[in-house]
């Protein structure tokens, strides 16, 4: 499993059971390109299969999780806005070619929330929500399969007009998108906190965390806006999904509190009590690993699919 992000990959490999057998981290920008990643993301995880005393042939299914909106027939991202050089990359040509094993590439987003559906608690249909530098979806239907949508934009919710400040342009060229008005990004921009790098970015998670520890008035009154807007948008999702379980992800929601109190209000105020009314709204129980664990649960399930097991037969 890979689960690719911006400045680092986690890797892990797993056993057919779904137990964990060895992790690692690829500390590596995805603005270097894709083929500079996926050989260094490829050679290491054959170095763990080996290390392992594990057959590099014997591996039966690859998975891997991008950032950016995902081809799920074709394996690439499609158009990815922050990954110079990934759009229509063949990703799981690559690493079909290195491994010889079936690959799924998947939108990370997706990933977590197969990996939020795997814990206790959290009942199908769940909708999974990440707040990060970006605002998006995975929705996991009640059979437990990812809704991906006819073209994988099943969840790119980012881009659906908030309710409030239509001005603000957003990087996809619309104004008032979501993700312009409250994303961790356009959030700590408005409190001038301007990471430039991934150190940066960490710092700045830090420090927006510190002003609300402080009760900083102008911190609160802005995660609350955005917390407001992203509430109004779920309660329009629990309308069309109507889901048993809300999670919520991703470096703003580590604010919890502030967070999902506001989420939940809007929620409870938008939406109608028979779609509420058994609604369980939570913070991941995951948090940054919830990517990995959707990516065993999903290799899991692909290999015991029924074309999985039918290459598992005519090898036998
Ligand atoms: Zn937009």
């Amino acid at each position: 499993m890979a689960d690719v992000d911006v400045a680092a990959t986690q890797l892990a490999i797993a056993d057919l059971s779904g137990t964990v057998i060895a992790r690692d981290t690829v500390d590596m920008s995805v603005d270097g390109g894709p083929e500079k990643l996926l050989e260094a993301v490829s050679e290491r995880l054959r170095s763990m299969l080996d290390e392992h005393d594990h057959d590099p042939a014997r591996v039966r299914h690859v998975v891997a999780g991008l950032p950016a909106p995902v081809d799920f027939q074709r394996g690439c991202a499609v158009r990815p806005p922050i990954m110079p050089g990934w759009d229509g990359y063949p990703v799981g040509d690559y690493l079909r070619g290195q491994f010889g094993a079936a690959v799924t590439v998947d939108n990370d987003v997706n990933l977590m929330a197969l990996g939020e559906a795997t814990q206790d608690m959290a009942d199908t249909p769940l909708l999974f929500i990440k707040v990060a530098s970006g605002i998006g979806a995975g929705i996991v239907t009640a059979d437990g399969s990812v809704h991906r949508g006819a073209d994988g934009a099943a969840g790119d919710i980012g881009h659906i007009r908030a309710p409030t400040r239509r001005d603000v342009v957003c990087r996809c060229g619309k104004t008032g998108c979501l993700e312009a008005v409250a994303s961790h990004r356009a959030v700590l921009a408005d409190l001038g906190i301007t990471p430039s790098s991934y150190d940066d970015r960490l710092h700045a998670s830090r420090e927006l965390a510190r002003l609300v520890a402080d009760s900083d008035t102008s911190a609160l009154h802005r995660i609350r806006q955005a917390a407001s807007d992203i509430g109004e948008v779920v309660a329009m999702l629990i309308h069309t999904l109507n889901p048993r379980t809300l999670v919520l992800g991703g470096p703003l929601s580590e604010l919890q509190d502030e967070i999902l109190s506001g989420v939940r209000a809007a929620v409870y105020e938008q939406a109608l009590p028979l779609a509420t009314r058994k609604l369980i709204i939570m913070p991941s129980q995951l948090g940054a690993d919830a990517g990995i664990f959707g990516a065993i649960a999903l290799a899991g399930r692909e290999a015991f699919s029924q074309a999985g097991v039918g290459r598992l037969l005519a090898e036998a």
